[in-house]
């Protein structure tokens, strides 16, 4: 690979179709802990957005008075639905669009949209906890945007929190000894509110579909969430769908239809699965599938569940048998899960790397969130995330010439991190306070510096 950062770049990255706006990007997996093969909760999730994003990591310590707590925070300014958070109880929030038929506004103060997984991180105690903190603000004060599936997880349980436009509602635990996964359409089949162990919601979800005439008891079978309340175009996008098989298929390694009409809440993979498997997906150019995702652009890059805007990959890794600041970590890219190597963080670190923090305090960042937000590369030139989109569209200009290279390195880079990630857990285990802290902060920044060394081979 020749010397990237000596290299000239000029570069138009190609301008996808679709944008986290048009509500069509995203992709969230969700395993069960006795689907995993370490016993973890794996929570996977791809944060597509176009136009220039900015990849910032906070650690927001604990705030006694405000009564919040200590979390990692993954920002991207200026974005109302793109940040993915870790907080110190092991608890992790995604999201993926998903726009209901819902055309009427319910709203007190203008409702809430940010707000909603801000208050999941800086509150919540739990997974459980967490949908009954978003349940409740939705239901006070109405959601702002067309609709979303909020993707939770704690190292015991998993759960998907549907919220429609408006005042409504809907979540399921996802079965500890199954698979789901989540494009950009509900994917709630039937609900039982009465079954409180597993489902929680708007008391009148049903009623009210009723009541607008999306559902007719008499003439449409069962109450099926994902159908009923989805917006049609939506629900059919082949985008949506074939992404949903591309993911389903290798789990299973059964061929899903094009309808997902037929498609399950979740899966049982044919085996246990791993953090590899979520990267294989993440990462899928959809070769298991025979159906194409179309996306106008010009570069060469496949896409799939992997896109050319694909801004940044988590995948969560949450276990109950270690201590929360150990036992709960994520594994991030800075943009494409294709060409990067994931790089952990753990709940208990206190320091994110130099350059991923474009201001000192998180307090100032979430103040700025959205009225400093233009221009990012002009006006903070030293963030880390340039490292990471300078060399993505680099190789979006010549794709089948420079991944492979890329690719290369990366997966021995990934296999010597998996590797030394018990050895270093257990080295660790017996520390606590700022012992474990400096610990925990040392090694991301050290593999760090490791990670960019490669970038300029
Ligand atoms: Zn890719």
């Amino acid at each position: 690979m020749k010397k990237f950062f000596s290299a000239a770049i000029v570069l138009l990255l190609a301008v996808a179709t679709l944008s986290a706006q048009d509500g069509m990007n995203c992709f969230a997996v969700l395993a069960g802990r006795e689907a995993t093969v370490d016993g973890s909760v794996l929570l996977a999730h791809n944060e597509d957005d176009s136009g220039e994003q900015m990849l910032n990591i906070y650690n927001v310590p604990r705030n006694e008075t405000a009564g919040t707590n200590k979390y990692l925070w993954i920002e991207f300014p200026g974005m109302a639905v793109s940040d993915g958070y870790l907080n110190e109880y092991g608890v992790a929030v995604v999201s993926d669009a998903c726009n209901s038929r819902e055309d009427r506004e319910d709203f007190t103060d203008d409702g809430v949209l940010y707000e909603v997984r801000t208050l999941a991180a800086q509150k919540a105690r739990s997974a459980r906890h967490a949908v009954e903190l978003i349940g409740a603000l939705v239901q006070e004060r109405g959601y702002r945007g067309s609709g979303r599936t909020y993707v939770v997880a704690d190292p015991n349980e998993g759960w998907v929190c549907a919220v429609v436009k408006g005042r409504h509602w809907v979540a399921q635990r996802i079965p500890d000894d199954m698979v789901m996964t989540i494009p950009n359409y509900y994917c709630i089949n039937e609900v039982n509110l009465a079954d409180t162990a597993n489902f929680m919601g708007s008391p009148d979800i049903i009623t009210y579909a009723v009541e607008r005439g999306w559902y007719n008891p008499e003439t449409d079978g069962k109450f099926i969430f994902k159908k009923v309340y989805s917006r049609p175009d939506t629900y059919s996008y082949d985008r949506n769908y074939i992404r949903h098989m591309s993911a389903m298929n290798y789990l299973t390694k059964k061929d899903y239809t094009t309808n997902p009409d037929t498609y399950p809440f979740a899966v049982k993979a044919n085996r246990k699965v791993g953090l590899e498997d979520m990267m294989e997906i993440l990462r899928s150019h959809g070769d298991n599938v025979e159906q194409k995702v179309v996306t106008k652009h010009d570069n060469d890059h496949p896409v799939c569940i992997c896109t050319d805007v694909t801004v940044n990959a988590t995948i969560f890794q949450l276990r109950n048998y270690l201590p929360v600041e150990i036992g709960a970590l994520m594994w991030v890219t800075g943009t494409s899960p294709c060409v990067e190597a994931f790089i952990p963080w753990y709940s208990g670190m206190t320091e994110s790397p130099a350059g991923f923090q474009r201001f000192a305090s998180a307090d100032e960042a979430l103040e700025k969130h959205f009225s400093d937000s233009k221009q990012m590369k002009e006006n903070y030139p030293d963030g880390i995330a340039w490292k990471f989109v300078d060399r993505w569209h680099w190789i979006l200009e010549d794709y089948f010439g420079r991944s492979e290279g890329v690719q290369r390195v990366n997966k021995k880079f990934q296999k010597k991190l998996f590797k030394g990630q018990a050895g270093f857990e257990e080295s660790i285990r017996e520390m606590k306070g700022e012992e474990l802290q400096k610990a925990l902060n040392e090694y991301t920044g050290d593999i760090y510096k490791e990670y960019f060394h490669l970038f300029e081979q």
